[in-house]
């Protein structure tokens, strides 16, 4: 069905007429070649059309046929260990397919057709379902069980279930809905634009456990939650973010890669199927789906893929699974959007962005959240968005920033003067912050330890002592101190460097378990109170600081995870050298 015809082109964006018929956010396809497009702005029969693929070449007069429907995603089994571009289309299947260099207006569906896969019936002939009850169940691979889910809309008796082998086209169920039968397969589509009804949203109360130090102790964030990663280029947010793929406590793991430079990317993309999940020893692709659109590739698609990601977040948040979508970066997707709203010659707002950027983040970050699910009584589910922010020069000023700032929950700011310096992750403890820290706190002393909040508390409390003690040596040098604010001085570093520096790349310290986090903690704040009461008793703060127990605290990030019990050791000897000390002065 031919709509209309291309009266002008501008790179990923086209003007089209004859569009009448068609709706908004409608899916077109462009020209004999079919690329795919989008409609952005409709106004009379004429209609503003992004366009997924490279447009050099079109001219007007060409047609464009819409295809009636809104953009939407495959969701089925066989989408977990998808590598996707921006608009769902199977990058390493087009690859095997076309090459390198993806042709144009090349089709193929998301997830596979001809695929057989084993479906388990748990309804039987007769149950009343709605959207979301689960019909049956697929195990896609060792990690993932696959709910098949009743499709939004359908509402009525089972008729007849199905049990074995089936393609995703196959009907598995039958329900006899108030306007006739309904066959049922096991693909849904979705449009991305549209956030997944579900039944209520919950407060997030329980964290998100990464291993990562300086975020569960000082900067938790919840399951459902939403943060941010801002930092210059370098500062380490493709790490921090590929740290939390790989050992978040999360189900399954949507990471999203837009618009960095195309080698980064391909990194990502040889990169992610090597990793290997550290909880089931099997490779992390196994509960993973990837999202890639570089910088090389159509701007138009980027735009996309955020929604795109999320709604496949979503979709295993509805099987009652937790969900953590992580984006690189959010900025390259915003200069997507403004390069659309700039070829749209829409008015300029902020540095060129569009009026509506912070709405449309606000749209993206809203998705994320704990819910009950729909359909499904008594399950949860959970996304966690964690979204890094790329500003130019590493200036929070600038609008991407504030608009992200104004949303999320969770701010780890990444600092270029730690990461010039070799502290990693480069978050920094002075800016960075999380509203969750005190309604998570009841989960932490619940299940890690009663001193966990005043752990975090001491913690916190000396790093702000360190920023005003320097700030005194920054203007009369270190002797003005006095013993007991040197003390405090050295017990920050120790925090710093023996637990919040911590090395990705280290086979021990790449992970701490919360129980690990607490017993480095410990060592270090035992110390400081056992020496603070030997500076009470006048012991030289020399001697304390020349303990070689301190040493011990500094390596105590390596004692791996089986060999807990070397921290009660540990501690023990903290107290001997300590009060050792106190015996040999004597003269107080
Ligand atoms: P960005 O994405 O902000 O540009 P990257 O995440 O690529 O920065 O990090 C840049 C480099 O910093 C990495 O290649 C690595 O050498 C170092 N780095 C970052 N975080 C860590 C970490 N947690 N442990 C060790 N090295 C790190
Ligand atoms: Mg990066």
């Amino acid at each position: 069905m031919k709509t209309g015809k291309i009266v002008k082109v501008s790179g990923p964006l086209i003007i089209a007429e004859g569009m009448a018929d068609s709706k908004m956010y409608d899916v077109v396809h462009v020209s004999d070649k079919k690329l795919i497009g989008e409609i952005i702005e409709l106004r009379g029969d004429r209609a503003s059309i992004q366009v997924y693929e490279e447009t050099s070449g079109l001219g007007p007069g060409e047609g464009v046929y819409s295809t009636g429907e809104p953009l939407s995603v495959e969701l089925a089994p066989g989408l977990i260990e998808g590598i996707y571009d921006g608009i769902q289309r199977p990058l390493s299947r087009l690859r095997e397919m076309a090459g390198d260099r993806i042709e144009r207006g090349v089709y193929l569906p998301a997830v596979d057709h001809e695929k057989k896969w084993e479906f388990k019936p748990c309804v039987s002939a007769g149950t009343r379902v709605s959207a979301g009850a689960v019909l049956g169940t697929v195990q896609e691979n060792e990690l993932i069980l696959h709910k098949i889910m009743v499709p939004n809309g359908v509402e009525g008796a089972v008729k007849e279930i199905k049990s074995g082998a089936f393609t995703v086209d196959e009907t598995v169920a039958v329900v006899a809905c108030a306007d006739g039968d309904r066959q049922l397969t096991m693909l849904q589509k979705w449009p991305v634009r549209r956030g997944r009804p579900y039944l209520e949203k919950m407060a997030p109360v329980e964290p998100l456990i990464t291993g990562q130090r300086v975020i569960d102790t000082l900067f938790p964030i919840a399951k459902g939650g939403v943060a941010a990663v801002p930092g210059p280029f370098g500062s380490g947010k493709t790490v921090v973010q590929h740290q939390l793929a790989k050992w978040a406590d999360a189900d399954i793991i949507v990471y999203v890669g837009c618009g960095e430079r195309g080698n980064e990317m391909t990194d990502v993309l040889n990169e992610f199927p090597a990793l290997t999940d550290p909880r089931s020893g099997q490779p992390l692709m196994k509960r993973t789906v990837l999202i890639a659109n570089t910088s090389d590739m159509p701007v138009a698609a980027r735009e996309a893929s955020i929604y795109t990601g999320i709604t496949i977040a979503e979709y295993f948040r509805d099987m009652g699974y937790s969900v953590a979508i992580m984006a690189d970066s959010t900025s390259r997707w915003a200069e997507a959007l403004r390069e659309m709203s700039g070829r749209l010659e829409e008015m300029p707002g902020e540095e060129g962005y569009p009026a509506y950027l912070s709405s449309r983040l606000a749209e993206f970050y809203e998705r994320a959240g704990k819910v009950k699910v729909l359909g499904q009584p008594d399950t949860e589910g959970a996304i966690t968005a964690i979204g890094a922010v790329s500003p130019p020069g590493g200036d929070l000023s600038e609008p991407v920033s504030q608009a992200t700032l104004r949303i999320v929950k969770v701010f780890w700011g990444l600092s270029a003067s730690l990461a010039y310096k070799r502290h990693f992750p480069a978050v920094d403890w002075l800016t960075s912050y999380s509203l969750y820290a005190d309604r998570l706190s009841d989960w932490y002393g619940e299940h890690v330890s009663d001193n966990w909040v005043s752990l975090r508390g001491a913690c916190m409390r000396i790093l702000q002592e360190e920023a005003q003690l320097n700030e005194i040596v920054r203007l009369v040098g270190m002797d003005a101190l006095s013993p007991a604010n040197r003390l405090t001085m050295e017990t920050a570093k120790s925090i710093r460097e023996d637990y919040l520096h911590q090395n990705a790349f280290h086979e021990v310290d790449t992970y701490s378990s919360l129980k690990k986090q607490e017993y480095m903690l410990r060592c270090i704040l035992e110390f400081d109170r056992l020496a603070n009461e030997a500076l009470d008793k006048n012991v030289d703060i020399e001697d304390i600081l020349e303990l070689p127990i301190r040493e011990q605290i500094g390596r105590a990030k390596y004692i791996p995870e089986s060999d807990m019990n070397r921290f009660e050791l540990l501690l023990g000897e903290i107290k001997k050298q300590i009060l050792a000390l106190d015996d040999q002065g004597g003269e107080f």
